[in-house]
């Protein structure tokens, strides 16, 4: 991702880094196999972060069509406000899980993982799991999204390790053999042509596979890498008008027979 003006400042990663090798390896070695046995295509909608307009609007556009995302949350960006966006607060996302929707980890302060080392890794998720333990005692969080998308080989053993899946940024369609240390995801922007994703769709029921979407903020008017109201609500439309089965990561990894 680059450094654009429009950016929130959460996600305007400093770079480069050292170790871009050890990243692509993360992205390409296939770490944590499994052979995908669902039954129809499937599709997940997750939010990163998550802005509160991903609260108010994102969550209801789904609820209106019956189904519900996953969001991952970072606790310690909880209900702050950036200078382009504000953060759902603790209570909102209390209210997502009560609502049925899926909490996800994102680490607690949003690092790029890569630049940590393994203590440093497992501070950042004992603290987030801690935090939403603090709220929800009941609740596990059992999937994972890498900040930026970003991690290098060795934190991504790490966190496979952790989770039932994590998710990357890297683009396109889980199918056939998945690798559930680095879910490909495909975002949703405000550049975004809805047809462009109604064809990833297409492809996703030609393949049976598992399409992960993804983007942050839900609003009129929102950031380069989120998208309106109006737009993901045609998307949802669109992959249950295919008969993909739209559910959390966390049921689709059930789906998989992973789960
Ligand atoms: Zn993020």
């Amino acid at each position: 991702m680059d450094a654009r003006t429009q950016v929130p400042t959460r996600l305007r990663p400093v770079g480069p880094w050292p170790g871009g090798l050890s990243r692509k390896l993360a992205d390409y070695v296939v770490t944590k196999s499994v052979r995908a046995r669902n039954t129809r295509p499937l599709v997940s909608f997750t939010f990163d972060d998550v802005p509160e307009t991903a609260f108010i609007h994102g969550a209801r556009v789904l609820e209106d069509r019956g189904v519900r995302g996953t969001f991952y949350v970072a606790g310690g960006l909880t209900g702050t406000i950036e200078a382009e966006r504000r953060l759902a607060t603790a209570a909102e996302c209390v209210a997502l899980h009560r609502r049925g929707h899926e909490l996800g980890c994102h680490t607690f302060t949003h690092p790029v993982i890569q630049t940590l080392d393994a203590d440093a890794l497992t501070a950042e998720l004992d603290r987030n799991r801690d935090f939403f333990a603090s709220l929800l005692p009941d609740l596990t969080l059992e999937n994972f999204c890498y900040p930026y998308g970003i991690a290098s080989l060795s934190r991504k053993l790490q966190a496979q390790a952790r989770f039932h899946s994590c998710r990357g940024c890297k683009p396109g369609i889980n199918f056939g053999t998945i690798d559930l240390g680095m879910l490909k995801a495909v975002p949703i922007e405000q550049a975004t042509e809805p047809a462009a994703i109604e064809a990833v769709l297409d492809e996703t029921v030609r393949r049976n596979g598992w399409l992960v979407l993804f983007t942050h903020d839900v609003a009129p008017q929102p950031t380069w890498i989120g998208c309106t109201p109006q737009v993901l609500d045609r998307i949802v439309a669109a992959a249950l008008d295919r008969g993909c089965e739209v559910v959390t990561v966390r049921d689709a990894l059930r789906r998989i027979g992973a789960g």
